[in-house]
């Protein structure tokens, strides 16, 4: 039997084609039945309750007996395989003594039989059988390819068994429904889903007719007109910042956009009453089919450059679409697969009262960045399909990582009252404001905040923050529409370095790539977490680099509160670079009758050979602040973003803990200052051991400084000491947290 993987690319579009979930597993039974060439094929899932296996969907046994087998998840040869989670393929069924004959199912006439488990993220979710008259096992080769196929189709089938749409008894469109992700950013956010669509799939525009050819036309000339504005300013921005073949980029783009084939061809199209969209997707399309047919590689590449540019139109068709949107006062809860900070800025900051990410981790910069507004942010809610549920009403629980769906009224009402005690509680925290974080037993920590937006100067100082430790500049970059000239940076800063003088303000240098990416400039590496990210980026655009570097020195003019911070270091020549280029921008800005003065340099430990050179690294810096959020994913070697290993990525696992132990007990030894600026400062848990390990400076989300200032107030370190010890004898991050957990329940947490 030869199935080839488009056999499977096929049938797994059919199925993402499907009106619903019963039609999805009908195409899936059909299908198999038909490509293994056997009479049945029947699909078990997992029941809500997880207590059972309920026939879902057959092909070739009784209909009637769909949703009525249920099996006990030991029971029959579906339960063997459910509770061994192995295949099994049998000459003859009947002969088996798990064998349980239904006879409403009518399968008296079936003897061979094979069945595979359906399983994701180590979960069972159901099986999958297949069934034939004669008595003869099914080949190794048909086994391997249910196998293969039972892998391909477990996430789908997941999302389809936790739906619970399947079970015939249930009516769901009346029910609410409830979906879990991963918990980011605390507090309950209730408004109407606003899908925010990042990922424009040119394939997947729908075929639309337009109401007003007038309309859409100017809505595509006003597109085009932008994208190329926004091209040239791109370009001549970074003309002397970049290399070569990535500045001519901008202008084959531009070039593209005015090509006649593609403007007339949209406008034919439009003028033939379709949607804009629809008309560049066509348009687009068929160009790039042209290009990519020609024989010469350098035509045929031309090809993705045209669909690249039809993205960008519909991006910035999209956007328009959106911002129109009439009433900026409806609370709203985007919603998207990642949402960025240029998303979030099209909306006032009053209005947006959560957002949920389809993919993330409580680590991703969208959580992050939520952390910082004080917005509530659940992250990695794989199962909510959120296009299907656009414009209904919306209940985020970010402290318990949930979100509701048209919830009634009643629990509208619970979480109302929810929101209100957080509310009242962050008010009790406000009196802590100017009180010292300082345990009982006189252990003082210094309290530093986290920023980036400009939004987020005066949170940090209503809460108290004693500085900024973590100045994330990509930020600003982010929300351009190019690289911002070193005066616009200069401004930025400088409104930050004033607000905060004298206390210290550490700025990061741009940290972009891996999940931070530009809407303007685009990164596409197989593996952006290891490529070209952070200080390994900026130190091969020096230009740009240098921009930077001027801009915090001028912004600090007349001031002594700024500290560089460099990001991504994994090696010391890295850090001698950027050292030869403040040096450099120093003598330059004084030489232009600038005085400035020499700032502190620290790197970020984030990745695991920076915190091994620790001693070579030293003599070249004055301070080290721990990216903890890094430093667990490059530890670990777990993806941040990947909600499919999200349950890996802990700061507490017992190999973080002693890599933090380690680098405090270095900077202690080399009279290094250490702070730590990862999320894991606001995570109450992480607090009790890092002030065990001497952690005596900690920057966080302003948001979140009242409440660990909170807790810091009411402990005696002499106490964590003794946790410290029995979380180091953990031996797993379960382990370490129910060390933790009596403390915790203690403070009434
Ligand atoms: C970190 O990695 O812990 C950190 C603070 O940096 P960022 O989250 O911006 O990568
Ligand atoms: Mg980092």
């Amino acid at each position: 039997m030869q199935h080839s993987l488009a056999t499977l690319t096929t049938l797994v579009q059919e199925i993402s084609g499907a009106e619903n979930a019963m039609s999805a597993m009908q195409t899936i039974v059909a299908r198999l039945s038909q490509l293994m060439d056997v009479p049945v094929c029947s699909l078990y899932l997992k029941s809500p309750t997880r207590s059972k296996l309920i026939l879902a969907a057959t092909q070739g046994l009784s209909e009637s007996s769909v949703g009525k087998i249920k099996l006990n998840l030991n029971e029959g040869l579906v339960g063997v395989i459910a509770s061994t989670k192995h295949p099994l393929n049998l000459a003859d069924a009947q002969t088996h003594d798990k064998f349980v004959f239904f006879p409403q199912a009518q399968e008296a006439p079936y003897r061979k039989f094979m069945g595979v488990p359906l399983i994701h993220l180590r979960q069972l979710i159901g099986v999958i059988v297949v069934q034939g008259t004669t008595k003869d096992p099914f080949s190794q080769e048909a086994e391997a390819f249910l196998v293969t196929i039972a892998s391909q189709l477990a996430a789908t089938l997941y999302n389809i068994q936790r739906s619970g749409e399947w079970i015939p008894t249930r009516r769901p469109a009346k029910l609410y429904k409830r979906f879990n992700g991963i918990v980011s950013s605390s507090g309950i956010g209730i408004g109407d889903l606003t899908h925010i669509n990042t990922h424009i799939d040119l394939l997947q525009v729908p075929e639309k007719l337009s109401g007003s050819p007038k309309d859409e036309q100017n809505l595509f000339e006003t597109a085009l007109q932008k994208v190329s504005d926004d091209l040239e300013h791109g370009a001549n921005r970074i003309k002397k910042d970049l290399p070569e073949d990535i500045v001519s980029l901008f202008s084959v783009y531009r070039m593209m956009l005015q090509s006649p084939e593609l403007r007339d061809g949209t406008l034919q199209e439009i003028q033939l009453g379709n949607s804009a969209m629809w008309s560049v997707r066509k348009t687009a399309l068929e160009l790039a089919t042209v290009f990519e047919m020609a024989d010469d590689p350098y035509m045929k590449a031309r090809g993705e450059d045209v669909r690249n540019i039809a993205i960008k139109l519909m991006m910035q068709m999209a956007k328009r679409e959106r911002s129109a949107s009439p009433d900026s006062l409806t609370p709203i809860i985007l919603a998207g697969d990642l949402i960025s900070i240029a998303d979030l800025s099209e909306y006032s900051s009053t209005q947006i009262k959560g957002i949920i990410c389809s993919s993330g981790s409580a680590l991703s910069h969208t959580s992050i960045v939520a952390n910082a507004l004080g917005l509530p942010a659940v992250m990695g809610v794989a199962d909510l399909d959120i296009k299907r549920y656009a414009g209904q009403l919306v209940v985020i629980d970010g402290n318990r990582g949930e979100v509701v769906i048209s919830p009634p009224k009643e629990m509208i009402k619970e979480y109302r009252q929810l929101e209100k005690n957080d509310q009242q509680f962050n008010q009790k925290l406000a009196k802590y404001r100017d009180l010292p974080a300082v345990t009982l037993d006189g252990f003082h920590v210094t309290l530093h905040t986290n920023t980036g937006l400009l939004a987020d100067v005066s949170p940090g100082l209503r809460n108290g923050a004693e500085g900024i430790g973590l100045y994330r500049s990509e930020i600003p970059f982010m929300v351009h529409d190019s690289f911002p000239t070193e005066e616009e940076q200069y401004l930025t800063y400088k409104e930050v370095i004033d607000a905060y003088s004298p206390r210290p303000v550490s700025m990061r240098t741009l940290d972009i790539g891996g999940d931070k990416q530009l809407p303007y400039f685009e990164f596409k590496e197989e593996n952006p977490y290891l490529g070209w990210r952070g200080i390994r980026f900026t130190l091969d655009n020096t230009a740009l680099q240098v921009t930077q570097i001027r801009a915090m020195l001028r912004a600090a003019h007349g001031r002594d509160n700024l500290q560089i911070l460099i990001p991504m270091v994994s090696r010391i020549d890295e850090v001698k670079a950027i050292k030869d280029l403040i040096q450099q921008s120093l003598v330059e800005l004084n030489k232009e009758g600038k005085q400035v003065i020499k700032p502190k340099l620290g790197i970020m430990i984030e990745v695991p050979s920076a915190m091994l050179l620790l001693d070579k690294i030293a003599p070249y810096i004055d301070f080290v602040s721990i990216g903890s959020n890094d430093l667990t994913q490059y530890l670990l070697a777990v993806d941040r973003n990947n909600p499919k290993v999200s349950r890996l990525f802990d700061n507490l696992n017992p190999a973080v803990l002693v890599a933090l132990q380690m680098i405090k007990s270095k900077c202690t030894e080399l009279n290094l200052s250490v702070s730590l600026c990862g999320e894991m400062a606001a995570d109450p848990a992480s607090v009790l051991l890092l002030i065990a390990m001497g952690f005596d400076r900690l920057s966080l989300s302003a948001h979140k400084i009242p409440k660990i200032k909170w807790i810091i107030r009411q402990l005696k370190r002499e106490d964590l000491l003794k946790l410290l010890a029995k979380a180091n004898a953990a031996e797993d991050e379960a382990e370490v947290r129910k060390v933790l957990s009596k403390k915790i329940k203690e403070l009434g947490l």
